[in-house]
């Protein structure tokens, strides 16, 4: 049975989460199973463990060396994962996070070399959208910001996105996202597992 990893990326508020959920439950109708690893559920597990519980959204506000260590732990548990399950593996997590210290790689090197990713999926959708998205969404502590801001979150996903694919030889596959059309975005990421 092939394994391949592929990590799914988009910023904040471009769903990506929904398109993960929705590529399980089609590949499902179609007899296949797909499993989906959420590297922020991972590293706020570990967190939870070590006494220091953290909301998903409090993580890329706290200290660099922290954050650090939990990414450097979650990337071990996600590549014993990646070896233990049957069949593909999505990972969904971020190309670049917005730290208080500036713009951090969700995928740094170490990472990479553990997670040996086959394909990076960047899921993206219109500034306006995504800002919308992040207003509605009452169960996430999204920052407040302004489209420009987004537009250089997107940016820097694609260029952290452009570093990981020489790092790794993987692809790079843009999937667009817009409002309602969840189910089209799925189908792309899976027409990448056929
Ligand atoms: P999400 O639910 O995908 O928005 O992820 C929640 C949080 O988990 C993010 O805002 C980051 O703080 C953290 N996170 C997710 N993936 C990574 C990663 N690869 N490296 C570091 N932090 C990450
Ligand atoms: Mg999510």
């Amino acid at each position: 049975m092939l394994k391949r990893v592929v990590v799914v990326t988009g910023i904040p508020g471009t769903g990506k989460t929904t398109v993960c959920n929705v590529a399980v439950k089609l590949a499902e109708q179609t007899g296949k199973k797909i499993n989906v690893v959420n590297y922020g559920s991972i590293m706020v597990e570990i967190s939870q463990k070590r006494d220091k519980s953290l909301h998903r959204d409090a993580l890329r506000k706290s200290g660099l060396a922290f954050q650090r260590n939990l990414q450097a732990r979650a990337a071990r548990i996600i590549s014993k994962k990646a070896v233990a399950v049957n069949g593909d593996l999505i990972v969904d997590t971020h190309m670049s996070i917005k730290t208080a210290s500036g713009y951090w790689a969700g995928l740094p090197f170490h990472v990479l070399q553990l997670l040996n990713p086959d394909m990076f999926v960047l899921v993206e959708a219109e500034p306006h959208e995504i800002l919308s998205r992040r207003h509605k969404d009452k169960s996430r502590k999204r920052d407040k910001v302004l489209e420009d801001e987004i537009m250089e979150e997107i940016l820097f996903s694609r260029l952290m996105a452009a570093a990981c694919a020489v790092l790794t030889g993987a692809s790079i596959k843009m999937v667009d996202n817009p409002t309602g059309k969840q189910a089209e975005a799925a189908r792309e990421v899976l027409k990448l597992l056929v």
